[in-house]
């Protein structure tokens, strides 16, 4: 496992324990490559891939058939019981764990690691949220999340539908707490999210984590409107939000849900 070092690892990872003191923070890859190949336009006309891959492919010794492959690593599965200390634990920063490809034995022997190491909060992350509920009801210290939809250069109205989509599969995922994690802000989100709690008056998630997009070290913040009706909205719906440390934006938040 690695240990975060914010403000340059995944902070978000850093959740607070029994004393409201922020754990460590970890990431742990039992599974590691992704075949979603997601990339992004940025608003200067340059195209982005995912930050996995761009790292996966410094350490070809480790993904040696490249980051589009699936790689099991059962010599990683025992790790997180071998730290005794509380931590938070990002499972699958270089991987989506429910992805397709992945087998179902694999996932359920990464989810019983997480139940038996009761102490630390494990968070997952996916794109693939059709296939979360299968695994219901996941463990009490398990944070179930999904990211924003990004395919292949995806267009905006073919995000704003996934999302839509993935909405529906989160409504069906029994969790602790389900968050979404909406990094980056590459379409108008909010509509989507208003339609949503239209129809069913409550939105399927409990925290939300936003930043911005980025391609290399440039840094592209996402429309100002788009943000600040975000925002508004998650706070009249009462979802904690967590700021990315590459977004700009005044009224910096840093919230975790409450868990019970
Ligand atoms: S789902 Fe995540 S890990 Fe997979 S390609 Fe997309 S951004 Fe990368």
């Amino acid at each position: 496992m690695n240990r975060q070092n914010p403000p340059k690892g995944i902070e978000w990872t850093r959740v607070p324990g029994d004393d409201g003191e922020l754990l460590p923070g970890y990431t742990w890859n039992p599974t590691g490559g992704c075949m979603h190949g997601c990339t992004w336009r940025m608003p200067d006309g340059s195209i982005t891939e995912c930050y996995a891959k761009t790292i996966a492919e410094r350490f070809t010794r480790a993904y040696s058939q490249g980051f589009e492959h699936h790689y099991w690593r059962p010599h990683n599965l025992n790790a997180p019981l071998k730290l005794k200390e509380a931590a938070g634990i990002f499972v699958g920063s270089m991987a989506d764990l429910f992805g397709h490809w992945v087998p179902e034995e694999q996932i359920c022997q990464v989810l019983d690691v997480m139940t038996e190491a009761h102490w630390h909060t494990f968070q997952t992350l996916s794109k693939f949220p059709i296939r979360l509920p299968a695994f219901n009801p996941f463990p009490k210290n398990v944070w179930v999340g999904v990211s924003l939809p990004a395919g292949h250069l995806m267009s905006q109205t073919g995000g704003a539908r996934a999302l839509k989509a993935y909405l529906r599969h989160m409504k069906d995922i029994k969790a602790n707490v389900r968050f979404m994690s909406i990094e980056p802000l590459w379409f108008d989100v909010a509509p989507v999210f208003e339609e949503w709690l239209l129809e069913e008056g409550k939105l399927p998630f409990e925290w939300a984590i936003i930043g911005a997009a980025s391609n290399g070290s440039r840094v592209f913040q996402p429309d100002e409107g788009w943000t600040g009706q975000l925002i508004d909205l998650l706070d009249a719906q009462d979802v904690p939000v967590f700021f990315k440390g590459n977004l700009e934006w005044d009224d910096w938040r840093e919230a975790f849900p409450q868990v019970a």
